[in-house]
């Protein structure tokens, strides 16, 4: 038996947390068992056994610290969780079989019927969907705020209000909200502050640090990174996260050994792959804001961004969502997208491809127009999520388009 089977223990002395990212990323988590194996192994078995009746009485019991069974006991998964759990400087981590069941798992885990949520406007789809739709047929309200604007989040507070909850920055328009500011504003309400730290990952900023309570993942994002599985997880104290882990152990939302054993491989070039996404998207930035066609780039790392001191305090470097928009609406939106051959036009993110969407027919295409306009989503607007192909090659695929548009 793996001899590092404790789901709860976390351990402040424990030398990794020392370590700088990109030495977690590779070493952190992996207990080595008896068979001294040197890569991180999978363990695809439902269940475990015991070498007597009485063992198996203090596991169920929970006397004994061990794995029982892998809807909340794998060493494959929480070799993941541990990882991710010190690259993110939480003390504990809850791995989710998606994105949407880690945000899913928070809500259970922490809010009642007549509890409240406020949120940013600028979020994930299926995000606003859960919140209105599901939480809302239980009597969990939320109320919607513009990311940046620090009064506007503390005037939706009321004394019902449990959970603030932001992407940041957000997509596809890249504002940015400060965390530590806004944690301070969540926890004077004695409200969480959970952030979804899905487009900027550990490697480029670490929102418990800044005061925020939970980190939420889309591992399908840049933690795999190169789009080959769906994951979620949770980072945070152990206190909400044994509340969490009670959710995920009842309710089923699961991630899998071999899911965790991709993201495990993931997270070891995640340093890497993320300064190199980042380096080109500022590059893509800059040659689009040059560009005769382009009207308006939204990219937090340029320096007319309205956040951008913010952004370069608050964050390692900018990430690689951006956003810009060309004149001629959706017509010269489409033949920008429709030009182009080595991105692939898809509403996902987090890939070392290229991407490229039209957010007000795809990621955005629900709201209404007045929900559009107050989100900033033009017609011509067009989100690419930028890869780690050559640059050149990038440059000229979508100068294909917008060389004709002149
Ligand atoms: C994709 C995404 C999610 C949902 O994650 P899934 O793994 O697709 O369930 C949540 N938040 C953000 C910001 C995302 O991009």
């Amino acid at each position: 038996m793996n001899d590092d089977s404790n789901q709860h223990e976390h351990d402040w002395d424990d030398p990794t947390r020392e370590w700088a990212l990109a030495t977690q990323s590779i070493r952190a988590g992996h207990a080595r068992t008896h068979e001294q194996e040197h890569g991180e192994p999978i363990f695809p078995t439902s269940s475990f056994v015991y070498g007597s009746a009485a063992e198996a009485a203090r596991k169920f019991g929970g006397e004994e610290p061990g794995n029982i069974y892998s809807r909340f006991t794998n060493p494959t998964v929480r070799n993941f969780e541990k990882r991710l759990a010190v690259m993110e400087g939480g003390e504990r981590c809850v791995a989710t079989s998606s994105g949407m069941a880690a945000i899913l798992s928070t809500a259970l885990a922490l809010l009642s019927a007549g509890d409240e949520i406020v949120a940013s406007r600028s979020l994930f789809g299926s995000t606003v969907s859960l919140f209105d739709k599901y939480l809302g047929k239980f009597g969990i309200t939320t109320r919607y705020v513009e990311l940046s604007n620090l009064e506007a989040w503390e005037a939706a507070i009321t004394p019902r209000t449990r959970l603030l909850f932001a992407e940041t920055p957000s997509n596809p328009l890249s504002e940015v909200v400060d965390i530590a500011a806004l944690a301070e504003i969540a926890h004077r309400h004695e409200a969480w502050l959970v952030i979804d730290n899905c487009f900027l990952t550990p490697a480029l900023q670490r929102p418990l640090d800044l005061g925020a309570d939970l980190v939420i993942h889309s591992a399908t994002k840049y933690l795999d990174g190169q789009g080959r599985a769906i994951g979620g997880a949770v980072v945070g104290r152990d206190k909400e996260l044994e509340e969490l882990f009670g959710v995920v152990r009842t309710c089923g939302p699961c991630m899998s050994p071999f899911n965790a054993w991709i993201f495990l491989k993931g997270l070891e070039t995640l340093s890497l792959r993320m300064k190199a996404h980042c380096e080109n998207a500022l590059a893509m930035a800059q040659w689009l804001e040059a560009h005769p066609s382009v009207t308006r780039v939204h990219y937090s790392g340029l320096e007319h961004h309205p956040q951008h001191a913010l952004a370069s305090r608050q964050q390692k470097a900018y990430g690689a969502v951006l956003g810009f928009e060309v004149d001629g609406g959706r017509e010269a939106a489409w033949s920008v997208i429709d030009a182009t051959r080595i991105m692939s036009i898809t509403g996902n993110l987090g890939d070392v491809k290229t991407t490229i969407t039209h957010p007000g027919t795809t990621t955005h295409g629900r709201l209404s127009e007045e929900q559009k306009a107050a989100a900033g989503i033009a017609e011509g607007l067009i989100r690419i999520a930028v890869g780690l192909e050559d640059l050149d090659d990038l440059k000229g695929d979508l100068a294909r388009g917008l060389d004709a548009l002149r």
